[in-house]
C-alpha cells in the first residue's frame, strides 16, 4: 500500500502474508518514479499524512516512549497469550505501545483499548510509519535481507543490509486529508443517484485490523476491501451521510473502474516506500527489495 509501484501492478502482492513481493515486481525501476523524494531521517518524527482527532485538530509530530527489554518482553506475551491475533491486529498493539506523543495526544495517560482505537483510526501510511521509526529505535536502522541473487550476473547477496532510515517518504502537504475524484468506467446506482465519480482517501489501518486471510490472499475481494475503507464520497450524495460501497456497487460499475479507484487510493496513500536499494557487489547492477516488515522478520532476531 505505501508502494504504489508494486501494488499497482499487483494490490496482493503488498501484504507480508502473501510473501515477499516477487523480485521482478520488486526489481521494477522504480529510481526515477520514486527518485528526489525526502529520506525517513529528513522527514524525522512526522506522520505523512497526519490524524485529525475529533475536534477536527490535524496531529501530526509524535515521539516514541524509550524501547526498552520490558516493553519487548510484555510485547512478546501478548503475542503469546494471542498466537492467532492477525498481524495487522498486532502492528496496532506496538504501535499504540511504542507511541508516547502524538500531537498533543499523549499516550502514555490512555487505555490500551483507547491506544487501539486511536491506532486503527490513523492512517495505514502513518501507522507503518510509526512502525519503522520503532524498530530502529528497538534495533537499529540496518535491517538485513534473506539471500537473493543478483538478477544480472546471479551473484549471492548473503548479508546485504538496508538502511531504514533511507527509505524514500511521500509526504502530504496541507491541512486537509489528500483525495482523489476518479471517474468510473460506467455509471452505477447508489441508493437513488445514478454515480459516474467517486472520490477516495487514503486506506485507513483498520482495514489491516479487518481484512481476514480470505480477503488478503484474494486479489477481487482485496480491491473491494480496499475500495470500501477508502471511499469517502460519491458523486451526488451532498448530505454527508458515510458512503459504503457493496459488492452489487463494485459490479455496477466494472471491474476496470475498481482498478481504478484501487490505484487512485494508493497512490495518494504516501508514506515511506517499503523497498531498500543497492548495487550489486559484483557487477555493479542496481536492484530494490521490498522490505518484509511482519514483526518477526522487522523486529526478530533474523533481522539483526
Ligand atoms: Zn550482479
Amino acid at each position: 500500500m505505501t508502494n504504489a509501484r508494486t501494488t499497482k501492478t499487483d494490490p496482493a502482492a503488498v501484504d507480508p502474508r502473501l510473501g515477499e513481493v516477487p523480485p521482478e515486481l520488486a526489481a521494477l525501476d522504480g529510481e526515477d518514479e520514486v527518485g528526489g523524494l525526502p529520506t525517513l531521517e529528513e522527514v524525522g518524527r512526522r506522520l505523512p499524512i497526519g490524524y485529525r482527532d475529533a475536534t477536527g485538530k490535524l496531529h501530526r509530530d509524535f515521539e516514541l516512549i524509550e524501547w526498552d527489554w520490558d516493553v519487548e518482553e510484555e510485547l512478546g506475551e501478548l503475542a503469546e497469550r494471542n498466537q492467532d491475533m492477525p498481524m495487522g491486529v498486532y502492528v496496532s498493539e506496538v504501535v499504540g505501545r511504542g507511541l508516547r506523543t502524538l500531537g498533543e495526544l499523549d499516550f502514555t495517560k490512555l487505555k490500551r483499548s483507547q491506544r487501539r482505537l486511536v491506532v486503527s483510526q490513523l492512517y495505514h501510511a502513518d501507522v507503518i510509519y510509526v512502525y519503522v521509526w520503532l524498530r530502529i529505535v528497538a534495533l537499529g536502522r540496518h535491517l538485513k535481507f534473506e539471500e537473493f541473487d543478483c538478477e544480472t550476473c546471479g551473484f549471492a547477496h548473503e548479508n546485504f543490509a538496508g538502511d531504514l532510515k533511507s527509505l524514500e517518504v511521500k509526504v502530504h502537504e496541507g491541512e486537509g486529508s489528500p483525495t482523489a475524484e476518479v471517474e468510473v468506467e460506467r455509471e452505477f446506482r447508489y441508493g437513488k443517484q445514478e454515480v459516474r465519480r467517486v472520490t477516495v482517501g487514503p486506506l485507513k489501518w483498520s482495514f489491516m485490523e479487518t481484512s481476514d486471510v480470505t480477503v488478503l490472499t484474494n486479489p477481487a475481494k482485496f480491491r473491494l476491501a480496499t475500495l470500501r475503507s477508502a471511499v469517502v464520497a460519491v458523486e451526488g450524495l451532498e448530505n454527508g451521510a458515510p458512503v459504503v460501497l457493496t459488492r452489487e456497487h463494485a459490479k455496477g460499475m466494472g471491474p476496470a473502474s475498481v482498478n481504478r479507484l484501487v490505484a487512485a487510493i494508493d497512490e495518494i496513500g504516501g508514506g515511506a516506500v517499503m523497498e531498500c536499494g543497492g548495487r550489486c557487489a559484483r557487477c555493479g547492477a542496481k536492484f530494490r527489495r521490498a522490505i518484509d516488515w511482519t514483526y518477526d522478520n522487522f523486529f526478530g532476531r533474523s533481522s539483526r
